[in-house]
């Protein structure tokens, strides 16, 4: 086992024994009611987490954020909130409202926006590094409830759809050169592009060229996405969900349409997050899709930038 790993064990181990919020959440994490619906060769999950209300419904409007005390700096989290050190420049925190059975947040040291570019390597260091987690990165507009402050999460394997079934999915790869494949999924609901390789800098390198070519909004200082990356036996495998929209209409609308559901990687990674009770028994395959629909980029802009994607690689 990495060192890494186990002092991060250590850690799990000693703040779900010391630290009673941890205890208490962590307790009831194991027996959430889940739903599974099916699309087609996969099976997404809806959790019923009302713990996750925090997140869910975060204000992350500017103002709302620059009136609260960041809760990822260190001097403001609670005195029995331990920390691991990741290469100097990362702490490793369990996350005090989980959504996995082990769940982590691994925030900068420095009080520093959230913007991916030039840290895909860090990622990918650190999936090799926490080999049983899945890391993942939500950008400022795409789930992250700290926008002002950079951070990564982790969850473990053997949990997401996603991950447990990568191996298996259609694969439509449109670049392949020595050691690094990309492509996008034909059979998986979220539109996506993966990366598969034992080198992490060619991931890293070919991450930034995709990067430069997805759609900036207006006012905005990163392109949307979500990210999910791993590392397996023989690769690092790295999964970008383009995003098109913060929240989905649902989540704004009135009375008995509304759903209070605020799509972040773990979502694109197929756990939808339900915090009220009355969501998570009313929502349906069709409800999902549109959601999907609204929150992720379409197959075909997807196709587009990998078009143009092909053009850079050459
Ligand atoms: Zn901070």
């Amino acid at each position: 086992m990495a060192t890494l790993s186990k002092q991060v064990a250590e850690l799990f181990q000693s703040q779900v024994q010391d630290w009673e919020l941890a205890k208490e959440n962590y307790k009831g994490v194991g027996s959430v009611e889940t739903r599974t619906f099916s699309f087609g060769t996969i099976g997404f999950l809806v959790q019923y987490n009302p713990k996750r209300m925090v997140s869910s419904a975060a204000k992350v409007d500017a103002r709302s954020i620059e009136e609260r005390e960041c809760f990822l700096c260190a001097e403001n989290r609670p005195t029995e909130q331990k920390a691991v050190d990741f290469i100097g420049k990362y702490e490793v925190l369990v996350n005090p409202f989980p959504i996995f059975p082990r769940h982590l947040t691994i925030p900068d040291r420095r009080h520093t926006r959230q913007e991916i570019s030039g840290r895909i390597g860090d990622m990918l260091v650190l999936s090799e590094n926490l080999d049983e987690y899945v890391i993942f990165y939500n950008g400022p507009k795409c789930g992250a409830s700290a926008p002002d402050h950079f951070h990564f999460q982790a969850g473990n394997k053997g949990f997401l759809p996603l991950e447990k079934s990568f191996e298996s999915l259609s694969k439509k790869v449109f670049a392949e050169k020595t050691g690094i494949r990309i492509g996008t999924i034909s059979d998986y609901p979220c539109p996506l592009f993966f990366f598969e390789s034992q080198d992490k800098y060619a991931i890293a390198q070919m991450f930034e060229k995709l990067y430069a070519l997805l759609e900036m909004k207006e006012r905005e200082y990163e392109p949307m996405m979500n990210i999910v990356a791993w590392k397996n036996e023989a690769n690092f495998v790295v999964c970008v969900f383009p995003r098109a929209q913060h929240r989905p209409d649902c989540f704004f609308a009135e009375g008995e349409s509304n759903i209070l559901l605020s799509p972040a990687s773990v979502d694109m990674g197929g756990v939808l997050i339900t915090p009220q009770e009355k969501d998570f028994r009313k929502i349906t395959e069709n409800d999902i899709r549109q959601i999907i629909s609204e929150v992720c980029v379409s197959s075909s802009q997807l196709e587009k930038v990998a078009d143009r994607l092909k053009i850079t690689w050459k």
